[in-house]
């Protein structure tokens, strides 16, 4: 049988990882600053979870939902007390697509409604209503219609005038607040209060979506915290596991659970559970949200010295370096000939996503590799007009 064919792949076998390391089986290392799109958080292969992983698998790996679970009640206590929300209640599931879907769900449950404001370059996953909230026509199938009207990200006057036309039917707004698949754009604090406001009013469920700038990434445990505003639902998974799948929803105490009203048959299993403990053990122990916040500020600051650069956004680590068009190789160039991985966005948007663990030194090599290739290219007409906040 050979494999469905969706995924344009790089002609690299990585055989082991370590930190922000990774080799190839020929053994070549690479730096990793792409973490396989914004996962690894704690560093690959790092030893507590390696520890806590295996020494969980050795007692019980998976049983369903439908027996106590104590790793569930401990991973719940860590991520209110570390994520500073101790009275919201913990859903668990497996993917980021599916944490969104039942935040949909819940608010749909919660006030009956099936309306769902999402915005110009949103991603939120592929699954049926996760897919028609997000800005891709490409990827949404005729099977996929919902109730989902689009407006312009960061627009305040446009969000208005659609709760004023129909506040009484919108059921949830979903917002990145730094869009990754967009190209790291990030959500004004004005906007994002002005979302709260207007969900309040309306009855309506502010939905962040934490699945990929959360989870300590920007420095704050949600990157919805720097707006000063809390959302109805926060959701997350990448970071959450490190490479486990596990994902999670995360709920205001204003939403009643009922037996049946969600359910999964993977989620929160005692592997999942293990693996989600020893990431915020690290996290914790290590202060990555720290080193996230010092390492981003750093990043940013030198980035914004390379002559070059179109525009360099983001916080923390999550970090978007817009190139002119004619640059479009130079991520390859990092790739294959600097052995560094990095993602992408369009257009030509460089997307760091480095773990937390992320060192100057490594952020040194990076900034020293990627002047040397900006500075082979004849210099294009650009202004760097940099947009960090
Ligand atoms: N939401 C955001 C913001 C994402 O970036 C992604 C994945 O890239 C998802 C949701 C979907 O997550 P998953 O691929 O785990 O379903």
């Amino acid at each position: 049988m050979k494999l469905f064919d969706v995924y344009p792949l790089n002609p690299i076998e990585i055989s082991k990882a370590s930190g922000l390391k990774v080799w190839d089986k020929q053994g070549t290392e690479y730096l990793d600053l792409y973490g396989g799109h914004a996962v690894i958080s704690i560093g690959h292969t790092h030893p507590h979870y390696v520890r806590k992983i295996s020494d969980q698998l050795k007692e019980v790996a998976f049983y369903s939902n439908s027996i106590e679970n104590p790793l569930q009640q401990r991973l719940a206590a860590l991520l209110g007390k570390q994520s500073d929300k101790e009275d919201y209640t913990l859903f668990l599931c497996s993917t980021g697509a599916e944490a969104n879907e039942n935040a949909l769900k819940l608010a749909s449950f919660y006030n009956k409604r099936s309306k769902v404001i999402a915005f110009s370059g949103a991603f939120h996953g592929r699954t049926s209503l996760a897919v028609a909230c997000t800005d891709n026509p490409k990827i949404i199938s005729a099977v996929n219609r919902h109730d989902v009207e689009f407006l312009p990200f960061n627009d305040l006057a446009a969000l208005e005038e659609a709760f004023l036309r129909e506040g009484d039917q919108i059921s949830s707004v979903i917002v990145e607040s730094i869009q990754g698949v967009g190209g790291i754009k990030i959500a004004s604090k004005a906007f994002l209060s002005r979302i709260r406001e207007l969900c309040t009013q309306h009855d309506a469920v502010f939905i962040a979506d934490e699945v990929q700038c959360g989870y300590g990434r920007t420095g704050d445990f949600y990157a919805q915290d720097w707006s000063g505003q809390r959302a109805d639902i926060y959701t997350m998974a990448k970071g959450m596991g490190n490479g486990f799948p596990v994902a999670g929803i995360s709920i205001a105490p204003k939403f009643e659970a009922w037996h049946g009203m969600l359910g999964t048959t993977f989620g929160g299993s005692h592997l999942a559970c293990a693996a989600a403990i020893a990431v915020l053990e690290v996290m914790d122990q290590e202060n990555l949200l720290k080193n996230a916040a010092d390492m981003g500020r750093y990043l940013l600051s030198e980035l914004k010295q390379i002559e070059g650069i179109v525009e360099v956004r983001g916080r923390g680590l999550m970090i978007g370096i817009e190139l002119p068009a004619e640059m479009k190789d130079v991520r390859n160039q990092l790739l294959f000939e600097d052995h560094i991985f990095t993602g992408v966005a369009s257009p030509n948007v460089i997307r760091l996503l480095p773990s937390l663990t992320f060192s100057a030194a490594e952020a040194d090599r990076f900034l020293e590799c990627l002047t040397n290739r900006l500075k082979a290219y004849p210099m294009a007409e650009t202004a760097i007009k940099n947009n960090v906040i």
